[in-house]
């Protein structure tokens, strides 16, 4: 299924457990198939919020380029 944190490609690992080939999201779906973020499997290799606000601002405020941050991360992280 599609990562919800950076759009990408996610892996099944588990019957309720999906991880992300691109950034790396541990996505967990609950019994009403509500999916959500439950970790970062390698938390060294994630973009940092300042590289991930960069990005984020240049493409427009994409929320598909929020890399697992949340908007407010992101703005906070431009006035920085
Ligand atoms: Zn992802």
């Amino acid at each position: 299924m599609k990562c919800i944190a950076c759009g990408g490609e996610a892996k099944q690992t588990d019957p309720r457990s999906w991880c992300c080939l691109d950034c790396g999201a541990e996505l967990y779906k609950s019994d009403d198939s509500e999916v959500s973020v439950v970790g970062y499997k390698d938390s060294d290799e994630r973009i940092s919020v300042w590289d991930a606000a960069d990005i984020y601002l240049s493409r427009g405020f994409d929320e598909d380029y929020q890399f697992g941050y949340t908007h407010e991360e992101l703005m906070q992280a431009l006035d920085d």
